[in-house]
């Protein structure tokens, strides 16, 4: 499970049954905009993956209809593709990391018109509940993930033609800025946000355990936020060479030296002020603490493992500030932003950029831990 995914509650009351018709009843306000169908990658059954006719998305008052251009291929989504997370209940479209052209719009949109360049939040917040009128809209109580079914809601994704989602999580893209960047802002979304809970002094050093997807977009996020010190760690030799690549000033192989040893060299015998974990084990957990100075910060992103041993002792007795993170909450424009300006880069976390037929393939190479690979993007144009 990847942050995105974590902390999803919804109201069991409105909701509808796991097995319910992919069609849906038209709500009295939807206006049906095309009688048409549309291709879309279903998961027609567990690691059975199929593109087939789909009808086209039911466009609300308030929604913007997106003709899809490209769309992430998220942890998440491999974790539910056999059943094993429960949150991809076929039948379902699945994906939530996209971004495309606005093909129509509801009749009471707002600041979006056809043509534009959009990207949307992968969670759909409600907007009402107290803390969507908090501004903490990943925490949202009735908040729903595009392309998750999990028995208590089934909202159909963006690995499709198109999509249609409410304005309130659409954001408007740069010309410039090309659509797989945009489909990775879901994941620099995740980094910018874990970073801003984290308090940093500038000049800072900070450990990053785990250097996957989030954790190479965390090592970018964690400098900007003002750390001029970034030490990655990781098991896999290629993930540090990227980790270094994207500004990480060293890199510890975890099964080749003793990381918190490491790193108290590195820091005059201290530790490092703040540490981020984007793994979710116990393990990288002790390893995360350990490489903490007496009262410094620690961020935990990843959630692997639903309960892990924290060394209590430590964190007590060394005074550790420890904070959560999950999703983002209003991210979105400085990712854009970061992104446009280059000052985050995603070009090197994307292995392939493939059609919507070559998605059960990709799905079952990444399914199978194809060495090396990342981010794999498909485009439904192709
Ligand atoms: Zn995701
Ligand atoms: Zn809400």
């Amino acid at each position: 499970m990847t942050a995105c995914e974590f902390g999803a509650i919804v109201d069991r009351k409105r909701l509808p049954t796991p097995f319910q018709s992919a069609k849906k009843t038209p709500h009295p306000l939807t206006i049906r905009l095309k009688e048409i169908e549309m291709k879309a990658l279903l998961l027609l059954e567990y690691k059975q993956l199929a593109v087939t006719d789909f009808d086209e998305p039911d466009v609300a008052a308030r929604d913007v209809l997106i003709q899809i251009r490209a769309c992430g291929i998220c942890g998440s989504d491999i974790h539910g593709y056999d059943g094993s997370s429960g949150r991809r209940i076929p039948p379902l479209v699945m994906g939530h990391e996209a971004a495309g052209v606005v093909s129509s719009v509801g009749s009471e949109v707002g600041g979006f018109g056809v043509g534009d360049h959009v990207t949307f939040d992968s969670t759909v917040s409600c907007g009402n509940c107290y803390f969507c009128r908090r501004g903490d809209i990943n925490l949202c109580d009735n908040r729903r993930v595009l392309g998750v079914s999990c028995g208590e809601y089934r909202r159909h994704g963006a690995f499709a033609e198109y999509v249609a989602v409410p304005q309130h999580i659409c954001y408007r893209l740069p010309a410039s800025l090309p659509f797989e960047h945009a489909a990775m802002i879901e994941a620099v979304s995740v980094a910018v946000h874990a970073a801003n809970r984290t308090p940093v002094t500038l000049g800072d050093t900070a450990v990053v355990v785990g250097s996957g997807m989030i954790g190479l977009l965390v090592i970018q996020a964690i400098r900007l936020a003002g750390c001029s010190t970034v030490i990655a760690v990781d098991l896999d030799e290629s993930r540090l060479e990227k980790a270094k690549l994207l500004g990480a000033d060293v890199a510890l192989k975890a099964d080749a030296v003793d990381v918190p040893d490491e790193v108290h060299k590195l820091t005059g015998g201290r530790g490092a002020d703040v540490v981020l974990e984007v793994v979710g084990a116990t393990q990288t957990i002790k390893a995360a603490v350990a490489c903490a100075r007496k009262g410094g910060m620690l961020t935990l992103i990843g959630n692997l493992a639903p309960t892990v041993e924290m060394p209590l002792q430590a964190i007590v007795t060394r005074e550790l500030s420890v904070f959560g993170s999950c999703a983002s909450s209003g991210e979105y424009p400085a990712c854009i932003d970061l992104l446009e300006k280059g000052a985050i880069r995603v070009e090197p976390l994307i292995t392939a950029k493939a059609s919507l037929e070559e998605g059960p393939d990709w799905f079952s190479r990444l399914y199978q831990g194809e060495a090396g690979a990342m981010k794999v993007i498909l485009d439904p144009t192709l």
